[in-house]
């Protein structure tokens, strides 16, 4: 079977000015909104979504808050808000995640309510709300309102499948080391070191756990589950759970350019939280050897203490490589006195930025490999581009993600951590960096996996893909849905 094959207009379409031009003079098989966590990695894969289903000629809508909406921008997406309670600062006004959800579920409830409102007596009325899974509130609103509902899980299948099994009440908390490992159906049997760092801990964020757990509390009225994940990349993991969690995986949600390239143009999720450096960043690879330079990030979350900040700096030193580090502003002032000197500015071996398109810098020729957090977006990414990678986990489900890494599509390696300082030593990661970057029978290896998985994640997003499949399976019900009710305008 093959997939949908593009409406016709959308071959003619080469800019978002085009699109709202034709926009009106097409009938769209059904409207999607599209409610993302209002962080860089919720944000990111739901609003990817949102452009696959708008390449395949579904009107799609973001909601997202107030604070967050001129940060969000890409073509054929219409962009509009709700309020999370906090609009002038969003998370860091509510200064805790408990208040914050809070406020999110009541403010998000009414304001949801009200958009879909608005558009009920449009031409394009809401058929379908696609909310992040952290919102099963979302799932109400849409059922109250009469139209579909499906949450977007953004986790990988496995870490959605072990919240899963400690909601249903077959996996108990806190998990100690003496009941590792933990076997579960398709999973590899995981350590403690592998689990996300909740399970062990689960007092040590009771809000976010209490989210993560209430993700799996109305399920039963979703109309169909999405995960950011595909077939082949965890095939027993969905096997194994299918019964209770019987997600159709969707993914890489990853900008089109750099897996399929059937959305033109579409080289950048179009979400922003921070201003990328643009153009430096590819001017500095270019003076730079093929497979050279070692990219470092850990994410828009993760703020490492000041000793691990200093052992990886010297670490990266040492190891000789070229390197460019995504520091934020808010952090640079935990970078080693003398470092900067060193490295960035007299040997020109480094390069440290707030922020840039990540995208574009794991597609470069000349990045050998990419030290990274193994939050899910990241670990995704560099899946897709075929990018070998080091874990450096630090909580939640990137401990899941650096073992999958390193031991199931052994397409990179993790760091230990040193018993003795609690964190990674500049040695083990110089150590990890030569393993990788060095020619060598291991390095081989991982780099021929790497490109194996690049292809896999290709093929399944590309025309006929599993995860394409899955989408247009969305569609056929969306259309029905629609013809039924009798709401195909245009
Ligand atoms: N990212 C980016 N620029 C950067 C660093 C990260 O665009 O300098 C993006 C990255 O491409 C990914 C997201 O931020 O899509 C981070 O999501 P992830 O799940 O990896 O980690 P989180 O930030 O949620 O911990």
């Amino acid at each position: 079977m093959h997939g949908i094959p593009p409406p016709p207009w959308l071959l003619y379409i080469h800019s978002s000015e085009d699109y709202n031009l034709q926009i009106d003079l097409i009938a769209h098989e059904g409207h999607v909104l599209v409610l993302p966590y209002p962080s860089q990695g919720h944000i990111n894969p739901l609003l990817q979504f949102a452009k696959r289903l708008a390449s395949k000629g579904l009107k799609a809508t973001v909601a997202t808050t107030h604070y967050t909406l001129s940060s969000i921008s890409a073509p054929y997406i219409t962009v509009e808000a709700i309020s999370d309670g906090f609009d002038d600062g969003g998370f860091t006004q509510a200064q805790s995640a408990e208040v914050f959800l809070e406020s999110f579920k009541s403010h998000g409830s009414r304001t949801l309510t009200q958009l879909i409102k608005k558009h009920q007596t449009t031409k394009y009325p809401i058929t379908c709300v696609v909310y992040d899974s952290f919102f099963p509130w979302a799932l109400d609103v849409a059922k109250e309102n009469g139209i579909l509902g499906a949450p977007f899980f953004t986790n990988s299948a496995t870490v959605s499948a072990i919240f899963s099994r400690i909601h249903g009440g077959t996996l108990r908390l806190p998990v100690r080391l003496e009941d590792c490992p933990v076997v579960l159906p398709g999973v590899p049997p995981l350590h403690l070191e592998d689990l996300p760092s909740f399970l062990n801990a689960p007092e040590s964020y009771p809000a976010y756990l209490k989210m993560k757990l209430n993700q799996f509390s109305n399920l039963e009225k979703a109309d169909w589950i999405f995960c950011n994940s595909f077939q082949s990349l965890e095939p027993e993991v969905i096997k194994g759970i299918g019964e209770q969690w019987s997600a159709k995986l969707i993914g890489p949600m990853v900008p089109s350019s750099y897996v399929d390239g059937r959305i033109i143009d579409d080289k950048g999720y179009g979400a922003s939280l921070w201003k990328p450096l643009e153009h430096q960043c590819t001017k500095w690879l270019e003076t730079k050897p093929k497979n050279s330079v070692v990219y470092v990030s850990f994410g828009s979350m993760v703020s490492l203490s000041q000793e691990e900040m200093e052992e990886i700096s010297w670490g990266l030193h040492q190891s000789g490589f070229n390197f460019l580090w995504v520091v934020k502003d808010s952090e640079t002032h935990k970078l080693p006195k003398g470092f900067l000197e060193l490295t960035t500015k007299s040997q020109e071996k480094g390069m440290i930025v707030n922020w840039c398109n990540q995208l574009e810098l794991l597609a470069h020729d000349s990045v050998g490999c990419f030290v990274t957090h193994c939050g899910w977006n990241s670990t995704l990414e560099g899946l897709s581009l075929g990018v070998p990678m080091i874990g450096v986990p630090k909580w939640a489900d990137q401990l899941t993600g650096a073992k999958f890494i390193k031991d199931v599509w052994c397409l990179g390696v993790r760091v230990k951590v040193d018993a003795k300082i609690g964190i990674v030593g500049r040695e083990e990661l110089v150590s990890c960096l030569n393993e990788v970057m060095n020619v060598g029978e291991k390095s081989l290896q991982i780099k021929k996996n790497a490109k194996k998985w690049r292809e896999l994640a290709k093929e399944a997003i590309s025309e006929g893909g599993s995860s394409d499949k899955a989408i247009d399976e969305l569609l056929m019900a969306l259309k029905g849905f629609c013809k039924e009710r009798d709401l195909c305008l245009g």
